[in-house]
């Protein structure tokens, strides 16, 4: 695995992601750009629920990583004037742990639970009451004196995010009032993005050189900004100015081994494991992790979701298999450099 490439196309959230992300964050309902349908109708929900003078309903956010699930949950805290929990469904081991995390919620806040499709089924259970009645039901002693004893909670807003939906315990899933699903973004909104982070980052950049970054940011606003830190990157180091063209931009795409069609190494590899292993497929998922020496998880939650939504990958009953598209984009591309530091 070429480290260099992985590290910059990963969905996931990096240490440096994290502390830039705090300046690159839009902060309120209008800085969140894209997603038309659900920030309207989220901003009616927030509306509401402030003109009651109630907490928001339980939101379940869905969608591959990086399309801006957790800016949501903070957003929606903000807009509701509500302190925010922030945790994940794997930190949450016991559910002594999400016992502590409930407790200390005061009226209104929001707890936000990232990858909650990862919460163990003992813990998911303690979530049910909490959610619909704001308790929690403690077992006291063992076997025939067992007694239940109910805790109550302040109310609060519960806001999940999954990369699958599907992967949801239906009695968790019926428990959110509000579900939205996040699609990829299309390029203008992107370029919208990687302008609007350009002016945060300091640093100037065309139009034409903001497109070129959004067309290789595989819909997705995280990689747009990790690319545009790194074309900045570039400038500054190769042609020693603060200002990114579009020249400079296809210079350090092809450094870094990003193709015009925003797909990494790993996604080519991906695509030449199919046509030369399995004569362009039907090959299912674990076999391709295993030849890949990758997760399953990474394979569907990461590589495959655009390159479907691009028309390179088809899911059938008996695998997976390649396109024609991808099969030509193959073909098209140069050869990228072995070595990806510049
Ligand atoms: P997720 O939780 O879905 O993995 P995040 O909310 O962490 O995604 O978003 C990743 C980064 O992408 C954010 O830090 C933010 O900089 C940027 N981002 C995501 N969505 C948007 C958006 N709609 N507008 C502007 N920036 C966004």
């Amino acid at each position: 695995m070429l480290e260099e490439t992985k590290r910059l196309l990963i969905h996931q959230e990096t240490e440096e992601d994290q502390v830039v992300s705090l300046s690159l964050r839009p902060a309120k309902l209008t800085d969140f750009i894209g997603q038309k349908e659900l920030v309207e109708n989220l901003r009616v929900s927030i509306k509401a629920a402030l003109k009651r003078g109630e907490p928001i309903e339980h939101i379940l956010f869905s969608g591959p990583p990086g399309l801006g699930k957790t800016s949501l949950a903070n957003i929606v805290a903000h807009e509701m004037g509500a302190r925010i929990t922030i945790t994940s469904g794997p930190a949450i081991s016991r559910a002594g742990d999400l016992i502590g995390i409930l407790t200390n919620l005061e009226k209104g806040d929001v707890l936000f639970i990232d990858e909650i499709h990862r919460l163990s089924k003992t813990v998911e259970e303690f979530l049910y009451p909490a959610m619909e009645n704001f308790q929690i039901d403690f077992i006291v002693d063992k076997g025939p004196y067992a007694k239940t004893i109910k805790f109550n909670l302040k109310p609060f807003t519960l806001i999940g995010a999954t990369t699958r939906s599907g992967l949801l315990a239906s009695p968790l899933r019926d428990r959110f009032g509000i579900f939205h699903h996040l699609d990829f973004y299309n390029e203008e909104e992107l370029s919208q993005i990687v302008l609007n982070s350009a002016v945060k980052l300091n640093v100037v950049i065309d139009q034409t050189a903001a497109l070129e970054i959004s067309r290789r940011s595989r819909g997705t606003p995280r990689i747009a900004n990790r690319l545009l830190r790194r074309v900045r990157d570039y400038a500054q180091v190769k042609a020693q100015k603060n200002e990114i063209t579009n020249t400079l931009v296809t210079q350090a795409m092809q450094t870094l081994g990003v193709d015009t069609a925003g797909l990494d190494e790993t996604d080519r590899r991906f695509i030449r494991v199919i046509k030369e292993h399995y004569q362009g497929g039907p090959v299912g998922v674990e076999t391709l992790a295993a030849t890949l020496n990758e997760e399953i998880d990474t394979i569907v939650d990461v590589i495959e979701p655009f390159l479907l939504k691009i028309g390179f990958l088809r899911r059938t009953a008996r695998g997976r298999e390649l396109t024609e598209s991808s099969l030509s984009h193959l073909v098209e591309q140069p050869s990228f450099p072995k070595n990806r530091s510049f």
